[in-house]
């Protein structure tokens, strides 16, 4: 006979957001069975995912409280400033904190982000892992929830979680209907290493192709200075720039960064991501919510992804937990509906403002560069604009679940 595992919830996809949720759940007493397609080996692999986020002082938050921060701080190279340029014209912003008001976040490899969640989940008793498991069916009813693998195991439980990422088959089978677009750009991803250190500056240049970012990284082990790159080229061009050998890349990388850092070589392989943008509103049906990419797509220039996927997981650990202890069942239509009133505002302003900034600095031309300038200069000019920019960037805004407070 086969086997039924039981828990409060079932979450579908153990990436970043999936097992972070999992986590948070099992520091409160809420038993989850996280069920991922992938092998968490080739997922931690060398190589495997070249990335690096900007973790936000929110998103650090909810590592702290939930005893990740401890193995990542060491990891992590904090960024104390964003220079934001057109095309390297003059008449940038820079977006740099008073002293005492801390970093604007940090980055981190995503392979030590994913190895630190895996080690922490691991030792968690209330989370039931099944990596390389797949899914055959998934039911809903009045009084829970059912899932199927395909190798006969049956999951119940009283919630499901849909985490898959952009491409959720649980979003898509339960019929929620994003809004969505491509941007017909690709982010080409590689590891550079400078002669200048970046004094933990992170670096958006917008060109009309695509925006271009250097996101400062800890030394290497040699003591040689490194950043990450996200180099946004258009689909049609992602192929010819993949394949360059890597003195051209490395020539066409530098033309696009000037000589901020000095003479830069190519520290990693390259990666190319396709970039498009989908978003709903609706992510809560009968016994199911939507977290993460699952429900928010969007373009990489403001490093905000993670750190929304983050936010939809402090506040639905807070609307469950909260309605746990007044009795409530954690698929209660009540709970969930708290939960999409409370995340709806921030994930349709980010992913909204991630847009309109992609959109507004692709337009060509001498005119709206110039026009883009003077708007620049005056946030440039304005404390209290950037103060407002940078509040946002680090997450703090609005009301915030306690697990993204300090
Ligand atoms: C180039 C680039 C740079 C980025 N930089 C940043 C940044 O600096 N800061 C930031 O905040 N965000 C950044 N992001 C966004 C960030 O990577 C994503 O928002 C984040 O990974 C979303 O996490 P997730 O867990 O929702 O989805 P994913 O990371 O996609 O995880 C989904 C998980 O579900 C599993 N899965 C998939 N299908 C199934 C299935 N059918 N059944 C079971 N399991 C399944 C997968 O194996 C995976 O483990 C960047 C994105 C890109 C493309």
């Amino acid at each position: 006979m086969s086997e039924t595992l039981s828990a409060d919830v079932v979450i579908l996809g153990g990436g970043h957001v999936g097992m972070t949720l999992a986590i948070g759940l099992a520091r409160e007493g809420v038993a989850s069975i996280v069920v991922d397609s992938s092998d968490p080996a080739t997922q931690t692999a060398q190589g495997f995912d070249g990335r690096a986020s900007a973790i936000s002082t929110a998103s650090w938050n909810l590592y702290t409280h939930l005893g990740m921060a401890g193995e990542l701080a060491e990891k992590g190279c904090p960024i104390a400033s964003i220079a934001v340029t057109d095309a390297m014209k003059p008449g940038r912003i820079d977006f740099t904190p008073d002293p005492g008001d801390g970093s604007l976040g940090r980055m981190f490899a995503n392979r030590d982000l994913r190895l630190v969640m895996y080690g922490v989940a691991a030792r968690e008793d209330l989370i039931t892992f099944l990596p390389n498991a797949h899914v055959a069916t998934r039911e809903r009813g009045d009084h829970g929830v059912s899932v199927t693998l395909t190798d006969g195991r049956r999951l119940t439980g009283r919630l499901l979680v849909g985490a898959e990422g952009r491409q959720s088959p649980t979003r898509d089978e339960a019929g929620f209907t994003p809004a969505r677009w491509s941007y017909h750009h690709r982010a080409i991803i590689a590891g550079l290493t400078h002669e200048r250190p970046h004094d933990n500056v992170a670096w958006e240049i917008f060109y009309p192709a695509g925006p271009f970012a250097l996101l400062p990284l800890l030394d290497d082990a040699e003591g040689r200075h490194r950043s990450a790159l996200v180099w946004t080229v258009a689909e049609h061009d992602a192929a010819g720039v993949l394949a360059l050998p890597d003195a051209a890349f490395t020539a066409e990388v530098a033309r696009r960064m000037g000589d901020i850092f000095g003479p830069i070589a190519l520290a990693t392989a390259r990666s190319s991501y396709v970039l498009n943008f989908h978003h709903t509103a609706k992510v809560v049906q009968q016994r199911l919510v939507l977290v993460g990419d699952a429900a928010h797509g969007m373009h990489p220039i403001a490093g905000q992804g993670l750190n929304l996927g983050l936010r939809d997981v402090a506040a639905l650990i807070e609307v469950l937990t909260d309605g746990m202890r007044l009795g409530l069942d954690p698929g209660d239509a009540q709970v969930l509906n708290r939960y999409e009133r409370w995340r709806a505002l921030d994930g349709f302003m980010v992913s909204g403002a991630t847009d309109v900034l992609t959109r507004l600095f692709g337009v060509p031309g001498r005119l709206p560069s110039a026009v883009r300038r003077l708007g620049m200069a005056g946030v440039q000019r304005s404390p209290t604009l950037k103060r407002f920019f940078m509040n946002e960037a680090r997450g703090m805004s609005g009301k915030l679940p306690a697990l993204l407070q300090a």
